[in-house]
């Protein structure tokens, strides 16, 4: 997967979105179930797996279901 050519925004050229990533968080809890921390690899996590659209540009709100329309 090449990296070359990063998507824009066709509207404004803003190149951040908002869009959904769905995971599993390892948490630390207490006795009684409830949460006390983030699992301290948590923050690598949040790369470890594939965000997916709908995209809304950040700066105008313009709507993309891919990052390549
Ligand atoms: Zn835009």
């Amino acid at each position: 997967m090449s990296e070359a050519k990063s998507f824009r925004c066709s509207n404004c050229g803003c190149e951040e979105f908002y869009c959904n990533l769905r995971k599993h968080i390892i948490v630390i809890v207490n006795g009684s179930n409830k949460f006390l921390k983030e699992h301290k690899e948590v923050k690598r996590s949040y790369t470890d797996e594939e965000p997916y659209g709908p995209y809304e540009c950040t700066n105008c709100g313009m709507l993309y279901n891919e990052l390549n329309e």
